[in-house]
């Protein structure tokens, strides 16, 4: 039986396995992927997390995860299929049939963007993260993919820093608010792409373009960035029905508490304004300190 199981070892996870090592429980952390240390693994540059400017993604990822080890956290590979409460026990159950009971979870296992699922669509230069990579387009050209809010903010967040931006959506009006709307609007530099659905993203190894269906007709847009914002994925399927969801993710305050006792979310698959590392680092530490609270 363990104090803590927490469940991905990315940012979020890697972070509370620190607080919880430290507060001296006895913590395991379940990850699927071998040595994994989330999404930020595959980005090239991550600029914006203190202290650490320059570093690549996954030189990131094995700092956070062998500071883990040097303090002695647990690791464990396994993919969790289910969580389920038995009294005051959580039963963590995995793909391989086994199943861990802990007297708390630290729920972490993050988000997936969703892809766009066209040739090209893995190239250099396809990005998912306007804040992270916006700052390697300065007056360069950017296609944002998408309609709702995010797209609408990426764009706006690109146009201060690129020549030019062109915003392509499948409708012929927005989902995002309206206010972003006008703002986009009002920008110079920011070209609407509408009715159009990309088709494939061009170039060799790095973005030339992307290629659009726009109203019937083919048309070809030169680019040197693709930002695709067309929805995220949380990855919470073990949750269904335990506890409160909010649009597919895990309703949790700053402190981490869900709506169950004992089963606290980190990161990206929490409901929270800003998915960064830097937000996963800061839950995985006060979901830490609130599942001791709570075993006290
Ligand atoms: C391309 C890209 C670039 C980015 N650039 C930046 C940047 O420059 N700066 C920045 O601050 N942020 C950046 N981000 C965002 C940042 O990566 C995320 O906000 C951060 O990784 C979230 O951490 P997390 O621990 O909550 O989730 P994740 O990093 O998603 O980690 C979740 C972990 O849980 C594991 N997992 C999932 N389901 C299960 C399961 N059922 N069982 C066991 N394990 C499971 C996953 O394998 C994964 O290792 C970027 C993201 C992407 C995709």
């Amino acid at each position: 039986m363990y104090d803590v199981i927490i469940i991905g070892s990315g940012p979020a996870g890697l972070s509370a396995a620190v607080y919880c090592t430290r507060a001296q429980l006895d913590a395991v952390v379940v990850e699927k992927e071998y040595m994994g240390t989330g999404q930020i693994a595959v980005t090239d540059r991550v600029d914006n997390y203190l202290g650490l400017y320059g570093i690549s993604g996954y030189d990131m990822g094995e700092k956070f995860r062998e500071h883990a080890e040097e303090l002695g956290a647990q690791f464990l590979d396994g993919e969790v299929n289910k969580i389920y409460k038995s009294g005051d026990i959580w039963n963590v159950s995995l793909a391989d049939g086994k199943t861990l009971e802990g007297r708390t979870v630290i729920y972490a296992a993050g988000a997936s963007h969703r892809q766009l699922g066209v040739p090209g669509g893995t190239l250099s230069g396809v990005s998912y993260c306007a804040v992270c990579d916006g700052g390697f387009y300065k007056d360069k050209v950017c296609a944002v993919v998408g309609g709702g809010d995010t797209a609408l903010g990426d764009a706006l967040y690109l146009s201060k820093l690129a020549k030019k931006v062109y915003l392509i959506h499948r409708r012929d009006e927005f989902r995002g608010n309206r206010s972003l709307q006008e703002k986009v609007r009002a920008a110079e530099n920011i070209e609407l792409v509408l009715e159009a659905v990309p088709t494939a993203v061009l170039g060799d190894k790095r973005v030339s373009g992307i290629e659009v269906e726009q109203r019937g007709e083919k048309r070809t847009i030169e680019a040197d960035g693709v930002f695709v914002a067309v929805g995220m994925i949380p990855n919470t399927a073990p949750l269904e029905g335990v506890c409160e969801l909010e649009g597919g993710y895990v309703r949790a305050g700053e402190d981490g508490k869900t709506s169950e006792e004992g089963l606290f979310a980190a990161g990206d698959v929490r409901t929270t304004p800003l998915r960064q590392v830097v937000t996963a680092v800061a839950d995985g530490a006060n979901c830490a300190v609130s599942a001791e609270e709570y075993l006290r």
